[in-house]
């Protein structure tokens, strides 16, 4: 049998000796009065983008998904599996989140590879080409744009894709009404991974700003 890898083991011994004995009391009454989480977080599964790490958050804190380039697709009830539909779902009709956040993020392979169309496939394989498909649209006309550098056009599609997103959550009806009656709130952030800068997408321009943060 292969062994499990030893840097998790390592990791998992740290974490029951460190945040683990600060947050055990937590970690219980989470365990007895499940969880409440405020806030559902739709992320990339890039390794450099973890929201509970960039949001400082605990236990019971953060609902996340995480996919390819943090994307939602269309409501589409047709039958087939629907992973990020499912989990968007239950956040919104069982654990009734107030606040649900987009955060793409810098240097994401792909947005590169929707981007460049001479790119190898992000994979060989059977999904990945038709999941990038969401955000294919925007990529061909900002391929043509040869005003912008590459780098440029990387970020504009990754900030066009997180807005396409937000437009694709409210083609979900729950969130559309739930939006509409003043229960639910929709954010776009991007995270640079370079500076560890975090921009946020303003409701009414769609331009991505610095917060204010407090000190
Ligand atoms: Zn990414």
């Amino acid at each position: 049998m292969q062994s499990f890898p030893i840097s998790l083991l390592n990791g998992y011994r740290n974490f029951m000796s460190g945040r683990y004995v600060d947050e055990r009391e937590r970690y219980r009454s989470l365990a007895e009065e499940g969880q409440k989480p405020a806030t559902l977080v739709i992320a990339c599964s890039d390794s450099r983008s973890a929201p509970e790490t960039i949001f400082d958050a605990g236990p019971g804190e953060l609902f996340v998904i995480r996919n390819v380039a943090n994307m939602v697709p269309p409501y589409e009830p047709d039958g087939h599996f629907h992973a990020t539909s499912a989990a968007l779902e239950f956040a919104v009709q069982s654990l009734k989140v107030s606040d649900i956040v987009v955060m793409g993020h810098g240097r994401c392979g792909g947005i590169r590879a929707a981007l460049d169309p001479n790119a190898e496939p992000l994979s060989p394989g059977d999904f990945i080409g038709r999941w990038m498909g969401l955000v294919k649209p925007a990529a061909e006309q900002i391929q043509s744009n040869d005003v912008m550098t590459p780098a440029e056009r990387q970020t504009a599609l990754e900030r066009i894709s997180i807005r396409n997103s937000l437009d694709n959550l409210r083609s979900f009806p729950d969130i559309k009404s739930l939006e509409e009656e003043g229960k639910l709130n929709l954010h776009g952030a991007w995270f640079d991974i370079s500076t560890g800068e975090l921009w946020v997408m303003d409701a009414k321009t769609r331009d991505f700003i610095r917060p204010e943060i407090q000190e």
